[in-house]
């Protein structure tokens, strides 16, 4: 399985000049996302919030990533600079192949609505479209057509076959949230992006959008990154981030629930 490097978790005294930069650690892996010293400063002055502080991770094509922290930890900001929503105060963040600093507003744009897909807690479907219509509206937004076959795989992976000509109204929040997967997955985008996708729903449900979610990656080979404060969401992840004031200090590889609560407690997440 991919392992997801990070400089966190290293004696950074220890041995600073073994690894002087993520870049060899990286080469030659086939990287969705990656963010190099990012850091994000909201305010100025006395009242600056230093919500993140020198990010560099490196997340493979075809991984499950959980995002976990106290709050305020920074783990929304480390998404929304991640998936190119807001945009980071220094460092790099690269998608694929393309570096995001780089990019004006249009093509930001561009580039969030053809490879990033996303899914909220609130699923955002628009009430007066069909179920279909909902997943396809990024291609038709893009100007492109819905490739037949494509779509129907991802409406049967999501377990909506049958039910694409319904409104979101007419369905359980679980099968919302499955239309806001099929919508993320339409454009075979680079990486997933969640925001506490589960966070709406019950304990059952959840699990099964979770995984759908892993199913995604071991099936389709899609990335995934998902920010959550629930240790049974993340580890349903190949790995977790731990996040805790605006740097990563620590990731854990093959998490279990246990696992992920004791180091959250240790974090004094749930003090
Ligand atoms: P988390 O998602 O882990 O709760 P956030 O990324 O939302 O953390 O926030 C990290 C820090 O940045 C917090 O101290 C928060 O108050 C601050 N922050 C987040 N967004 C803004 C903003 N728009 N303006 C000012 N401070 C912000």
């Amino acid at each position: 399985m991919p392992r997801i490097f990070t400089s966190a978790g290293r004696d950074k005294a220890a041995a600073p000049s073994a690894h002087p930069t993520a870049t060899p650690r990286t080469a030659g892996l086939d990287l969705a996302v990656r963010l190099d010293a990012v850091t994000k400063v909201y305010g100025r002055g006395e009242s600056a919030v230093h919500a993140l502080r020198g990010v560099d991770i490196a997340i493979p094509r075809g991984t499950f990533t959980a995002v976990m922290g106290p709050s305020g930890s920074g783990k929304s900001t480390f998404l929304h600079c991640a998936a190119g929503l807001d945009r980071p105060s220094g460092g790099r963040v690269t998608l694929g192949e393309q570096e995001l600093s780089g990019l004006d507003e249009n093509a930001l744009t561009r580039m969030r609505r053809d490879r990033i897909g996303f899914v909220f807690q609130a699923f955002n479907l628009l009430p007066s479209l069909t179920v279909e219509q909902n997943i396809t509206l990024p291609l038709r937004l893009a100007g492109r057509r819905a490739d037949a076959a494509w779509l129907a795989q991802i409406v049967d992976q999501v377990g909506l076959s049958g039910r694409t000509g319904r409104r979101p109204a007419e369905l359980s929040g679980g099968q919302q949230q499955r239309v806001a997967i099929a919508r993320a997955l339409v454009t075979r985008p680079e990486v997933v992006f969640g925001d506490e996708p589960t966070g709406a729903l019950d304990t059952m449900t959840a699990k099964e959008v979770l995984g759908l979610l892993r199913q995604t990656v071991d099936g389709l080979g899609q990335t995934v990154v998902m920010v959550t404060h629930d240790p049974v969401a993340a580890a349903y992840a190949d790995a977790v981030l731990f996040l805790a004031d605006g740097e990563i200090v620590d990731r854990m590889a093959a998490p279990t629930v246990e696992r992920v609560a004791d180091r959250m407690s240790r974090l004094g997440a749930w003090a």
